[in-house]
């Protein structure tokens, strides 16, 4: 099969996401046959390195040995069962290593993020309902937050486009400003503007706590925000605002989860914990769908009753797919056999003295927490040609809005680093 044949096929039959159709006349939709480490492959052997991991999910490259054998072993042992009235070993075994790891205490499983973020948002609400605190239903989201793309989830999502064909479809929630330090006024320090928004957060919990159920929140980045990153003392006020108005937490780490951002979880450089704890993306390392909902015991006993109608609802036919279950134990198992975020730490700073030449480009906001890198360019400058020049230089990006952006897959090496930063430099000059 030829490059051609494939994407004109593609074109006719598939409904790319995220895209708009029309604009594949001109841009080309880049066909990939093949994934070996950081690179996709397409039909005629050009290769791509894969700079976002592929929409952040492949931690650990394509093709990945262990992954892989974890998920041959489980289908030959057992593809699918239900977990409703019955359970298996995966799903065990992955709940008690994420409780384990997390310090949560239960774990109930989704197929994809919007579906983990429904399930803690209606655990909240259902909470407070069983509490018979009726009126506790309105949720706290961030200015340019990102929680997913079902109609509970996009109710808390910040994206103007979004609201605009489908506000219609949704609840009205509480927005209030988001800690993003590229927000902050020229003359205030970062703490200081901080803790402005911890103020502003606070005056409205003292206001209305009756009506709210809870916060919900992405640690540290706010990824699809374009990167944007803010302090922990935010997290650590939150904690401590949500314990003292009676407000439940919600921690999305379903893209910074999993080392992301150099700890295991995010909201862990605040040292907090959370009520519901949300994760998916990179659980899997990208191998097959599958989300959690973590909480906490005492969440769970408000549940655990004689009465049917007491329980938490929330089923999908796929819930805990023992395949996935056993990708994500492939996932865990690379964390278990080797210091992954110690090798993180030192890709890191590999890659920060690599960007030291982007010093002299016109970006603006040059960022990086872990293993995410990021800047942004002026409205004036044409994104779509910038994008095709990574891509002829041989790196797959999707920026956001202005924001360029890499989160390449953990396994990238030296000579692999080299290529990327360098692709983005000769991009920016050829375009800028
Ligand atoms: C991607 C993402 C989601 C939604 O996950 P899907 O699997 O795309 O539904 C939710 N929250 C955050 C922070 C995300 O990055």
């Amino acid at each position: 099969m030829k490059n051609k044949t494939i994407i004109d096929r593609s074109l006719k039959s598939v409904w790319h996401p995220c895209s708009q159709m029309k604009h594949y006349e001109k841009q080309s939709l880049i066909p990939i046959k093949t994934g070996r480490g950081v690179w996709l492959i397409d039909f005629e052997g050009k290769k791509y390195l894969d700079g976002i991991s592929s929409w952040w999910v492949n931690l650990f490259g394509h093709n990945n040995k262990i992954i892989k054998s974890f998920v041959n072993k489980q289908l030959n042992q057992l593809e699918h069962s239900m977990i409703s009235g019955m359970t298996h070993e995966p799903v065990v075994e992955l709940s008690e290593q994420l409780n384990h790891l997390t310090g949560l205490g239960h774990c109930c499983f989704g197929s994809d993020g919007a579906n983990a973020i429904e399930i803690a948002l209606k655990m909240s609400s259902h909470y407070w309902r069983e509490k018979g605190q009726l009126k506790k239903n309105k949720i706290v989201y961030l200015q340019n937050s990102y929680h997913g793309e079902t109609l509970g989830a996009l109710s808390v999502t910040d994206v103007p486009i979004f609201r605009k064909h489908y506000g219609q479809l949704l609840k009205s929630h509480i927005q209030v400003n988001s800690p993003d330090i590229r927000l902050k006024k020229k003359n205030e320090t970062v703490k200081e503007f901080t803790l402005r928004r911890v103020c502003e957060l606070k005056k409205l919990f003292e206001q209305k706590s009756e009506r709210i159920s809870s916060i919900i929140l992405e640690p540290m980045v706010q990824c699809a925000a374009g990167m944007g990153i803010y302090d922990k003392k935010y997290l650590k006020e939150v904690r401590k605002l949500c314990n003292e108005y009676h407000i439940h937490m919600i921690v999305d780490e379903i893209a910074v989860g999993f080392g992301r951002t150099g700890k295991l979880f995010a909201h862990q450089y605040a040292g907090i914990k959370a009520d519901f704890l949300c994760l998916s993306k990179g659980l899997t390392g990208g191998y097959l769908p599958l989300s959690v909902t973590l909480t906490t015991d005492h969440i769970y006993q408000a549940f655990y009753h004689q009465q049917m109608d007491k329980g938490f609802l929330h089923s999908h036919s796929y819930t805990g797919n023992p395949l996935a279950c056993s990708a994500a134990l492939g996932t865990l198992s690379i964390f278990n056999s080797r210091d992954i975020l110690k090798d993180n730490k030192k890709k890191s700073v590999e890659i920060n003295n690599l960007f030291e030449n982007h010093k002299n480009l016109p970006i603006k906001n040059f960022r990086n927490i872990g293993m995410i890198w990021a800047y942004d360019l002026d409205s004036n400058i044409d994104i779509n040609k910038i994008t095709q020049s990574f891509i002829n230089n041989g790196v797959f990006i999707r920026p956001i809005n202005h924001t360029i952006y890499f989160m390449p897959p953990y396994t990238i090496n030296s000579s692999e680093m080299r290529y990327m930063v360098k692709a983005s430099e000769q991009s920016i000059k050829q375009n800028v």
